[in-house]
């Protein structure tokens, strides 16, 4: 079995010292990119904000005495000029960069004709279309080699996790663009260090190609992200801990009689839904023909209820039956309105619709 794709390092490069005692801590570790951020993106100005250009001789550094790849973000054309300029190995594309299509686009035009790695990081808030047309947007200017990175969504207030992993978001992407490999950055997404293990562990099970970690040799007096670092000694360790399952799909008699049996239950799950949307369009043409209103909020709370109480006593979670029963009951909605407005367009009630 082929190990994911690793990239590591820390958040900012802070000094030549400290990046080369982050690096000596990662050696034996066999990743692919050590990450180091130059122009770094804070969300209120007075913090660090990277040393920018004057750090590119440092990672040069690093390379010559390492031999590893470097990988730092860009968020403008004139980064990367710069970064081509000293041969830094591979770019990302920050959270916040991805929800600017005009930023996207200028990088890409920087990169036409140049053939570097590109990893691009979902966008901060939780637009399928917009990551994906980053992707486009890199791939429409170079063949260069793309993969993409999860790092969660941002919250309000924080929760248990810096940002919300909302995986399905994750998975979406991977139906959407089986060709892109898919990272998981379980640092920014957790924000701090005793959920990166966990997280990781998620992303490995869900099929991701690799994970991001931010390491750094004294992570406490890190200048930026210091609650989410780790040093080389817990990187070890996680990678250790972390359990790497097959990949490919399980495939023998017992696997295909099971699904034989998810593929005819989930047949009949359709065909009492068409079921029930027939009755909730006899109701429609009642409510028609009596000229009443077709939301009731008072039967919907009581339905909603007398289920979500029955399936807890099924010991089926209550969010998936409510919301499951969210999306039928606003399909019937959908088909009774459809009387309503026949008659309305033909001049025969003026009902509203609550
Ligand atoms: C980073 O990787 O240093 C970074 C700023 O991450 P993100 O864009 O995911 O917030
Ligand atoms: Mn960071």
């Amino acid at each position: 079995m082929n190990h994911p794709l690793y990239i590591a390092g820390p958040c900012s490069a802070e000094s030549l010292e400290q990046l080369i005692a982050t690096a000596e801590e990662l050696n034996g570790i066999s990743f692919s990119y050590f990450r180091a951020g130059v122009w770094k993106p804070r969300t209120r100005p007075g913090s660090f904000e990277g040393h920018g250009i004057k750090a590119l001789p440092w990672l040069n550094e690093i390379q010559a005495q390492f031999g590893y790849k470097i990988a730092i973000e860009v968020a403008s054309a004139i980064h990367v000029e710069q970064a081509l300029d000293a041969g830094i190995d591979a770019f990302w594309i920050g959270a916040r960069s991805v929800t600017n299509p005009f930023t996207v686009q200028e990088i890409a035009d920087s990169l036409k004709g140049v053939n570097i790695p590109m990893f691009i990081k979902n966008p901060v808030n939780p637009d399928l279309k917009l990551w994906l047309g980053a992707v486009e947007r890199i791939e429409n200017a170079t063949n260069t080699n793309i993969h993409a990175i999860h790092r969660g969504f941002s919250v309000y207030e924080k929760m248990k996790y810096r940002n919300d992993p909302n995986w399905q978001i994750a998975l979406d992407f991977k139906i959407e663009r089986p060709d892109v490999p898919l990272i998981c950055d379980p640092s920014h997404m957790g924000g701090t260090r005793d959920v990166l293990l966990e997280l990781s562990q998620i992303a490995m099970d869900l099929h991701f190609d690799g994970l991001h970690l931010e390491v750094h040799n004294d992570p406490i007096h890190a200048l930026t992200d210091a609650m989410q670092q780790i040093n080389g000694k817990e990187l070890r360790s996680l990678l250790q801990k972390l359990k790497l399952r097959e990949r490919n799909d399980l495939i023998n008699d017992e696997i295909l009689e099971l699904r034989d049996k998810i593929d005819s239950l989930d047949k009949k799950v359709l065909h009492i839904l068409v079921e029930r949307m027939k009755i909730a369009d006899q109701i429609g043409q009642l409510k028609s023909r009596n000229n009443t209103t077709i939301y009731q909020a008072k039967r919907w709370k009581e339905l909603r209820e007398k289920n979500v109480k029955h399936a807890q006593s099924l010991g089926l979670p209550e969010e998936l039956v409510s919301q499951l029963l969210k999306l039928i009951h606003q399909e019937a909605i959908r088909i009774q309105a459809s009387y309503i407005q026949h008659k309305e367009d033909h001049g025969i009630v003026s009902d509203k619709i609550d």
